[in-house]
């Protein structure tokens, strides 16, 4: 998958997308990510990209001129045509997994960070596909939304993470609960024990304490997402149960459903 950056500060993104499984995962040609200065296609001898906003007020607005032939030069390389051009913007779409994983989806996010007082209007006329927030904050430009994103759906990339299974198990993934609580050595820290079921190496046992506390969790702290979520019988029989005993929902790991 490729993703291409569209900024006028290259240097803020060399951080977030060279380390750990994103950095392998580009190594390994798995995701690409191309970044492109949008001030290359700015024109004049002082290479602006911003300019006073018609109508007076504070701030900078960016010009669509460069804006819009940098995306047409990024959209004109391979892969060629497909995939989306994204503008980051605080009034987008909310970013969410199920949005990601429809992202992943395609072949190339091209993804256009804004700064300012945000992107001339013109342009997303002109050239987005989606405008795309994540999440109900103001930040000072889209360069660490743009990472954010291609974060978010690169590692939902077939191969990107080790573990086949493991962007199934996470929150909102697959079934659409939060995850289960995860533990590791020592068995003991400050007084505070793994719960015994974890040591015992009954696998139905694991799964079934672990499905258990992902329900109580979520029921505890996003009741929204049971609302979506796929929930078999047993488990609404465990919902239920919690309803009825209302025992410090998805806190209390030791309780026990009859
Ligand atoms: N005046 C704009 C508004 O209130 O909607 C905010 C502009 S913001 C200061 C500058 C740029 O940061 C935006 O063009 C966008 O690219 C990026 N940005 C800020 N917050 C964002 C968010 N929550 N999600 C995605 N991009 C964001």
């Amino acid at each position: 998958m490729v993703f291409d950056i569209l900024t006028t500060f290259p240097e803020s993104l060399s951080g977030p997308l060279g380390t750990s499984i994103l950095g392998r995962a580009r190594e390994r040609g798995l995701v690409s990510v191309r970044i492109t200065n949008i001030r290359d296609f700015a024109t004049g001898r002082h290479k602006t990209t911003d300019d006073a906003p018609f109508g007076g007020g504070a701030g900078m607005v960016m010009k669509p001129e460069p804006l819009v032939a940098a995306i047409e030069h990024v959209q004109a390389l391979p892969p060629g045509p497909g995939g989306l051009t994204v503008i980051l913007s605080p009034q987008g779409e909310r970013l969410t997994q199920r949005l990601a994983e429809r992202l992943v989806e395609e072949p190339r996010l091209i993804l256009v960070c804004g700064h300012y007082e945000g992107i001339d209007e013109r342009v997303y006329v002109l050239a987005a596909d989606l405008e795309l927030s994540i999440g109900d904050y103001v930040m000072t430009g889209g360069e660490l939304a743009a990472a954010v994103v291609v974060d978010v759906v690169a590692r939902l990339v077939p191969g990107v993470l080790g573990h086949p299974d493991s962007p199934v198990q996470d929150s909102f993934a697959g079934d659409g609960l939060l995850d289960y609580p995860h533990y590791t050595r020592p068995r003991e820290f400050r007084g505070l024990r793994v719960p015994e079921i974890l040591l015992s190496g009954h696998h139905a046992e694991v799964e079934r304490w672990r499905r258990r506390e992902a329900l109580a969790r979520t029921r505890h702290r996003r009741p929204d997402l049971l609302e979506s979520a796929r929930l078999s019988r047993q488990d609404l029989e465990y919902l239920r149960y919690l309803d009825a005993s209302d025992a410090g929902a998805g806190q209390n790991h030791q309780e026990e459903h009859p």
